[in-house]
Order: structure tokens, then sequence, then C-alpha cells
């Protein structure tokens, strides 16, 4: 059923980007249109591999039309991250990506009252943003014109819901708390 739901969006050859412990995302590689590929916590950048010569080869090679990145309910890795507790050498510019991110998002104030679930989705617009800064940055965005899209799949529901960075200005009552 979700499966089904989240084919409905590929219309072109897409790169899917989703979290290691993000479950349905695994039966989604396998459509001819898709080249999957997992990032720690959903974190799009050079330290998880995403790096200008990745791109490069998946725009040249697989003829990359579009960009889905999935961010998804009961995240343990973000959980995990988001804990006072020590962590991997290997974790930590991850982890201090994402407390980054949550500073920026405790600075918001939302009329929603499920905080838990506006920050997941939060941090999955961020990751749009970084990536398009990024690709300007590379020359991938003139190269390519990829379009980065945003999924956010809801584990409990079985629901895919489509993401964009406006909404979370909207969703937002002011720019910051005072
Ligand atoms: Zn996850």
């Amino acid at each position: 059923m979700l499966k089904a739901k989240f084919f409905k969006e590929i219309k072109a050859k897409t790169l899917l980007i989703f979290c290691n412990d993000c479950c349905p995302a695994f039966q989604f590689g396998n459509h001819p249109n898709i080249v999957a590929a997992s990032a720690f916590a959903g974190l799009v950048n050079p330290e998880n591999g995403f790096d200008e010569a990745w791109f490069n080869y998946h725009f040249e090679q697989s003829n990359i039309k579009e960009i889905f990145i999935l961010g998804h309910t009961n995240c343990y890795v973000l959980h995990n991250l988001l804990q006072k507790k020590v962590i991997p050498e290997s974790c930590k510019n991850a982890k201090k990506q994402v407390l980054g991110n949550q500073l920026l998002f405790n600075n918001l104030s939302f009329l929603n009252e499920n905080l838990g679930f506006t920050f997941l989705k939060y941090q999955l617009a961020l990751q749009k943003r970084w990536l398009e800064l990024y690709f300007q940055k590379t020359g991938i965005m003139k190269k390519y014109e990829p379009k980065i899209k945003l999924l956010f799949i809801d584990e409990t529901r079985q629901s895919i819901e489509k993401i964009t960075d406006l909404q979370f200005l909207l969703l937002s009552e002011s720019l910051t708390k005072n």
C-alpha cells in the first residue's frame, strides 16, 4: 500500500535518499526509475558520502532528473543523536549537525501542537535547503537542474506526505520567540 503510494510519485529517473532505519524505504528501491541510497539520519552531506563526485556520477551515469529525500517517524538514529549521551567519534559531526538543526527549530514558534513530528519535517526541509546550496556552490544545479522533493512517511499510519519548505514558513507564528 505504502509502496504503491510512493511509486505514484515517481515521474522521472529518481535518486531516492532515505535514513538507514526507515524500514518501508527498503522496498522502494526495486523500481526501474529509482536509484536508492541510504544515509545516516537522512543527512545529505559529503561526510555521509554524498559529495560532488558521487552526485556527478549519478547524474551522468543514471540520468537522474529528480531527488527525493525521505523523512520518517520512529527515527531512532535521529533520536539517539539528540540524546545527551556520549557517542562514537564517527557520529560526532552528524550529532553536531542535528543539534544545530534543533537549535534553529527551538527558536521558531509553531502553531502545531505535535512538535516531535514537526521537528522531523523541519529537519527534512533543512536537508533540502542544504543540498540546494551545495548544488549551487558546486555548479551541479546549473549543469543538471535537478528537482529536489521531500516526502515524509508516517510508519504507524502507513501514510506518505509531501513536504515543502514553504510549509514551515507558514506554520511558524513568527521567526523567533523573542
Ligand atoms: Zn531514521
